[in-house]
């Protein structure tokens, strides 16, 4: 469960009032006048920390994104041994070690990124492997210290630092501290435990896609994209615009950033047109620069395209809404290239679950939330489920 749905399960037992907006003063954003609120402390069960880890992985643009939360992967033995070679299962499942000077990898010279050959995370890159002579493939830095969990061994009379896929926990090899600079390190590897994947084709290890959508606050948006089945995780940032922008800056409304979301998701579970179809059901694209009580080039409706395929998407979507009549007035939502994304200050991270009795997060976002809950029940992850 992420911590956004353990804040709002506790909804149903507070008694909502909703604050008509007009008592907002309009302007410069009805939210920035909750924003200085004491914030309220998230309620609810911890999130099970067994079942999910934080870990980096490749996006279909090649990129290494997160970390994010993602499920662990935990198969039978059956399972497993369906899914490696006897070698690899001997290895990866039972700590095994291969023969010195005998592995495919080791002479590898090739750019590229070097994953576990249980599940796909990413392990290593090129740009860390050296030539230890211990007949083993090494490195002296992982490409992400969350992707892989050290534990002390024991074993052959030993104390050594055994590394484990933190994602699938196959062995991949051990840690030892004679290693090069930068780090000292030497992590000696087992290359049955790997697989290759080339530079050029870092796409082919991409796992997660992400989308950027601006609609006003950047907390409602962030807020009703967390409730969606497939989607691993929302950031609230800042886009658009020029410079590294503080918040200061941006509701300030001159360096023309919006409010923005990142939403990292599995493409498998969820398409970029369902985010589209999402985005356009909870927020009003026909008011310019505008939504609510906020007002300002920061709180604009936008989508921000990676290349020309999500491009052509977005544009065919709102030409389909603006032919149906869908919306009463004409759709002004923006298409922008999307440049850099500036993830925003830590406390306006799920602000919405840490603040679930703010004024602004009762009449504004809320309202937002119910909606994608009611309309896209079928999309939703199942711990987002309405309570009876
Ligand atoms: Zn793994």
């Amino acid at each position: 469960m992420n911590r956004f749905l353990t804040g709002v399960l506790v909804l149903p037992f507070i008694v909502l009032v909703p604050l008509a907006l007009a008592t907002l003063a309009p302007g410069t954003g009805a939210k920035d006048q909750m924003k200085n609120n004491t914030p309220d402390a998230a309620q609810g069960d911890p999130a099970d920390p067994s079942s999910t880890v934080a870990v980096r992985v490749f996006d279909t643009n090649g990129q290494l994104v997160g970390p994010i939360s993602m499920p662990r992967v935990q198969l039978t033995e059956d399972e497993w041994k369906s899914r490696l070679s006897p070698e690899q299962f001997r290895i990866l499942r039972n700590a095994g070690t291969e023969q010195a000077f005998c592995g495919t990898l080791l002479d590898n010279k090739m750019e590229g990124v070097y994953a576990c050959a249980g599940c796909g995370l990413p392990m290593f890159s090129s740009d860390s492997k050296f030539n230890s002579g211990s007949g083993w493939p090494s490195y002296y830095q992982p490409i992400a210290a969350e992707n892989i969990t050290e534990r002390r061994d024991v074993s052959f009379g030993m104390v050594r630092v055994e590394i484990v896929c933190t994602r699938c926990e196959g062995h991949l090899g051990h840690v030892f501290d004679d290693g090069p600079r930068p780090t000292g390190l030497r992590y000696c590897l087992n290359s049955e435990s790997l697989t290759f994947t080339q530079d050029d084709r870092l796409a082919d290890l991409g796992e997660v896609s992400d989308a950027v959508f601006a609609g006003g606050c950047f907390w409602c948006v962030e807020a009703v994209f967390e409730e969606l089945k497939g989607v691993y995780s929302v950031e609230s940032g800042y886009t658009g615009g020029d410079g590294t922008p503080a918040y200061k800056d941006v509701t300030s409304g001159t360096t023309g950033h919006a409010e923005a979301v990142r939403i990292v998701f599995d493409p498998k579970v969820i398409s970029y047109e369902d985010l589209l179809r999402v985005h356009f059901a909870t927020h009003d694209p026909t008011t310019l620069n505008r939504q609510g009580a906020d007002v300002g080039t920061q709180y604009r409706s936008a989508i921000f395209y990676r290349d020309d395929k999500e491009k052509a998407i977005a544009e065919a979507f709102i030409a389909d809404l603006n032919d149906q009549g869908v919306f009463k007035s004409k759709i002004v939502t923006t298409l922008e290239p999307l440049d850099e994304f500036h993830v925003a200050e830590p406390y306006h991270q799920d602000y919405v679950c840490n603040n679930p009795n703010n004024g602004y997060v009762r009449a504004v976002a809320m309202p937002k939330v119910e909606k994608v809950r009611e309309k896209f029940a079928d999309k939703l992850k199942e711990t987002a489920q309405p309570q009876p």
